[in-house]
């Protein structure tokens, strides 16, 4: 494909892009292949912070999409590297599950249970989420001088039994709450993850490609970083969305094994 030609990395979003559920979308695997075969970089880019990088291996590597030389990032990452980059020292509460939790502390991160102790809020994808937990975020955010850090504005995520709330929901509640809402967002559309990628990689952002399902987060953020992007239609989005869209994907594809580099 001629629009892909100079592509020297393709980053895919997961959910509704490489697998639905625990299926994969069609031989997306033979897909991968063919991509490394011809010296491209094939990179793994998700908004869910609801797990861990090393959950991600272990499901990547279970379905056999995911091999040694791939690069994987998500908003989780970013969100760590962020505050280890701009707020070493902050005291970090957070909604996030047990697992996440552990993992942002194995980063070298400050993470306390007593809000009042807090000067910076850290909003993942709380699937343990409960209302104790809500009553501290809420409370914390009432305070001044509070960094609120969120890992991404999907308002739901899709599963095989229908969508489920996910942090752009979260988001919304807590600001009719608290009056706050995120000061940094570090994932898809957003330029602090595109910062963190591009660095990563050592390519020039026009030598990327960002494939995924969702208008508003992944050719967004594609489009808003100079990347290529392919939008795919087994997720999220129909064709007849592309007609009220603000955002252009550099082309529109079935599904990924429509891909040819
Ligand atoms: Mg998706």
């Amino acid at each position: 494909m001629k629009e892909l030609e100079k592509v020297k990395v393709f980053l895919f979003d997961l959910d509704g892009t490489v697998y639905l559920g625990g299926n994969l979308i069609g031989d997306v695997k033979n897909t991968l292949n063919k991509i490394r075969a011809k010296g491209v970089k094939v990179g793994f880019l998700t908004n869910n912070s609801s797990t861990t990088k090393e959950s991600y291996f272990a499901k990547l590597k279970n379905l056999g999409v995911f091999f040694d030389g791939d690069f994987f990032y998500s908003s989780l990452d970013c969100a760590t590297d962020y505050l280890l980059d701009k707020n070493r020292e902050g005291k970090i509460f957070t909604l996030a599950t047990e697992k996440v939790k552990e993992h942002v502390k194995s980063r070298g991160l400050n993470v306390v249970d007593d809000e009042n102790s807090a000067n910076v809020f850290l909003l993942t994808f709380d699937k343990e989420l409960t209302y104790e937990k809500l009553v501290k975020a809420n409370r914390l955010l009432g305070k001044k001088d509070v960094l609120y850090i969120a890992t991404h504005p999907d308002s739901v995520c899709p599963t095989e039994n229908g969508s489920i709330p996910d942090v752009g929901s979260f988001i919304e509640l807590l600001s009719h709450s608290s009056g706050r809402r995120p000061d940094v967002i570090t994932g898809k559309p957003y330029g602090v993850l595109a910062e963190y990628i591009i660095k990563k990689l050592g390519v020039k952002s026009d030598e990327i490609c960002m494939v995924g399902d969702r208008l508003y987060t992944d050719i967004a953020f594609g489009e808003n970083s100079g990347m290529k992007t392919v939008l795919v239609l087994s997720g999220e989005t129909k064709e007849e969305d592309l007609k009220s869209s603000t955002v252009s994907p550099t082309l529109v594809l079935p599904d990924v094994n429509y891909i040819q580099v």
